[in-house]
């Protein structure tokens, strides 16, 4: 029976240690604690997951649904604490987490935070009477949490979470909300309690990550590990892999060098490298074919959401599929009649709807643009060379292409509530599944014609891809590079909002963002209020009002959740935003829904582009 106070004390700990390693053996050590203690319960799996700042496994579907308006209410109600106190609060260390410690700690004298694991707790009810409770496990956290996730309203999780609050110490409490809000701050990734784990159970940690990456429950990796039976780990379909990712380069000729061996000669590309147009749409992961749950199809986006409803067409198509496979591709909007991409503006009024009419299906038709195949029958292909994977997925798109298929409208009074899952008779429907034509480049010039086809087609430039490289899910890495020539961009999240003017009174319609710092803390980098079109500013600003996390009047600020890809016409040295730089002419390109926070830019990006400009405009003297 471990508590989570233990968690919360090591947690507290690794927060001020800076070193990988002490942080690798202090968790190394409390995992085997735990483990030593309750070999046999969920305690171990739960220490880990939690310490990862994950409220359920990856594999798991379930969610909390508790954003930051719902935690601080509930913090506001438990601890007394007025909204300006909590507003306060927060502004000290822009963390509700922290903020909610020092409100706990007032509201409670004689409480500490330091209090001995295993000691109950005294608590005023309220009315005077004083209650002795037991300290919180992490078996009734882990109960609590499914509470929450199965609860059909707003007003029982708020209650679960006051629930949890009111028996939490101030340093439980911190933790806790930093746990439920999915980021501990701890300089904790899940990569180090992986190799934790390998320590603790004295495993090779790749076992470990091969175990993971498979199954996506760090929970069950530990009682593997424990247990001696990580290799028995099998890959299960539904839940996201991580996705490859390409690195940028702005010339053919860079291409080239970076696929050029030294000293191989220079005119040529030395390393096999496939071409394949940049497609503007949006990055998914089909799982379909499972032979265990028919016609089950699950389609991912870049950050992990499950978006098959979005997609109703392509779960259709892909029912039909009877081995389990697992794509990487490009959800496209698509015009049939010219076999052409529709432009990402027009696929974006797709993106995030829960529901999709049959006007909607007709005027934003959408296909599946295949790249690569990531997994077959029960076999992973990520270690396979990419020409080998790209063999097995043209003998599987070429078989199942004419099956995937779904009509363009549907008659809607035949969805049921569990949505259509039938397959379409074989040529009934449109063809949904493309393969991405692709071949090996020969030259820079080779590269660069390429280039101009790809923009001929509105495609929005090609990608290079070592022909013997391995896919690396989650990885930027120099095996994938994509050649597009617009000025740099950067992908930011948004961290504040302000209200407009004239038109805009009323609606947060300024935004400020932020790139990554070193230590993975957000950096505010820019200011921007243009780029959007109305009905996406009205859309946001209703967002960030739900997402607030305090409100100053004229100046809120939000969850970091909401990605935006930013352009400028330069980047200058400045002191008014906390990364030292600030972007001159801003504007919003594109809100990136598709994009994970984890993926933004980092200021190290923000450094490296201020270093190409050949005028290095600092503030003030530019
Ligand atoms: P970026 O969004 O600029 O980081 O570029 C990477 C994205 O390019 C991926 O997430 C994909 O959505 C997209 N992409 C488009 N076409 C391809 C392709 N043929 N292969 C791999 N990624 C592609």
């Amino acid at each position: 029976m471990a508590l989570f106070l233990k968690l919360a004390e090591l947690a507290e700990q690794l927060a001020g240690d800076a070193g990988r390693l002490k942080k690798r053996a202090a968790i190394a050590e409390a995992i085997a604690a735990v483990h030593g203690a309750a070999s046999e319960s969920e305690d171990t799996g739960l220490f880990a997951l939690y310490l990862a700042g994950t409220p359920f496994a990856e594999a798991d579907s379930r969610k909390l649904n508790a954003g930051g308006a719902l935690l601080s209410k509930a913090l506001l109600a438990v601890s007394g604490a007025t909204d300006p106190e909590l507003t306060a609060a927060y502004r000290r260390h822009g963390d509700l987490g922290a903020a909610a410690f020092d409100l706990l700690e007032h509201s409670r004298p004689g409480s500490s935070s330091g209090s001995r694991p295993g000691e109950t707790h005294v608590r005023e009810s309220g009315h005077g009477a004083p209650r002795v409770e037991a300290r919180l496990t992490l078996e009734e956290v882990a109960a609590a949490f499914a509470a929450m996730a199965a609860a059909g309203t707003t007003a029982i999780r708020a209650r679960l979470v006051e629930g949890l609050l009111r028996r939490a110490s101030p340093l439980e409490a911190k933790y806790l909300l930093k746990l439920m809000l999915g980021d501990m701050r701890i300089g904790v990734k899940q990569s180090l309690v992986e190799e934790a784990i390998a320590v603790a159970a004295s495993v090779p940690v790749e076992e470990v990550r091969h175990a993971v990456m498979l199954e996506a429950d760090l929970a069950a990796a530990v009682k593997r590990a424990f247990a001696g039976t990580l290799a028995e780990a099998r890959m299960r379909l539904f839940h996201p892999l991580g996705f490859m990712l390409a690195s940028p380069v702005t010339s053919p000729e860079e291409a080239v060098e970076r696929f050029t061996e030294k000293g191989a000669e220079s005119a040529g590309v030395s390393v096999e490298a496939f071409l394949e147009d940049k497609y503007d749409g949006m990055r998914a992961q089909v799982h379909c074919g499972d032979p265990e749950q028919h016609g089950r199809v699950a389609i991912y986006s870049r950050n992990r959401e499950d978006v098959t409803a979005s997609f109703p067409e392509l779960e259709e198509a892909f029912a039909s599929v009877q081995q389990p496979l697992i794509f990487d591709g490009e959800i496209l909007g698509w015009e049939f009649a010219t076999a052409r991409a529709l432009p990402f503006a027009v696929l974006a009024q797709r993106i995030g709807r829960k529901r999709v009419p049959n006007e909607v299906r007709q005027q934003i038709p959408v296909v599946f643009m295949a790249f690569d195949l990531m997994c077959a029958n029960e076999e992973l292909l990520l270690e396979l060379p990419l020409r080998e994977r790209r063999n097995r997925l043209e003998s599987a798109v070429e078989r199942l292409v004419e099956a995937v298929r779904s009509p363009l409208t549907i008659d809607e009074r035949t969805r049921g509530a569990q949505g259509v899952m039938f397959a379409e008779p074989e040529g009934v429907g449109m063809e949904r599944l493309m393969l991405s034509p692709s071949r090996l480049v020969e030259s820079a010039d080779d590269i660069e014609r390429a280039y101009a086809e790809a923009r001929a087609r509105s495609n929005e430039g090609v990608m290079l891809k070592a022909a013997a490289s391995f896919y690396q899910p989650g990885r930027r890495g120099l095996a994938w590079v994509k050649l597009k020539r617009e000025l740099a961009t950067l992908d930011v999240v948004v961290t504040g909002a302000e209200f407009g003017h004239g038109k805009r009174a009323g609606i947060l319609s300024d935004y400020t963002f932020a790139v990554r710092g070193e230590g993975g803390e957000l950096l505010n980098v820019g200011k921007a209020y243009s780029g959007l079109t109305d009905a996406e500013i009205a859309g946001m600003s209703a967002w960030m009002m739900e997402h607030t996390l305090e409100d100053q009047g004229y100046f809120r600020t939000v969850e970091p959740l909401m990605v935006l890809e930013v352009a400028f016409n330069n980047i200058m040295r400045s002191s008014r935003h906390a990364s030292g730089f600030a972007l001159r002419f801003p504007r919003i390109i594109r809100i990136r829904s598709d994009k994970p926070v984890s993926e933004i830019d980092t200021v190290e990006r923000v450094e490296e582009i201020y270093q190409s400009q050949v005028d290095k405009p600092v503030e003030g003297h530019a």
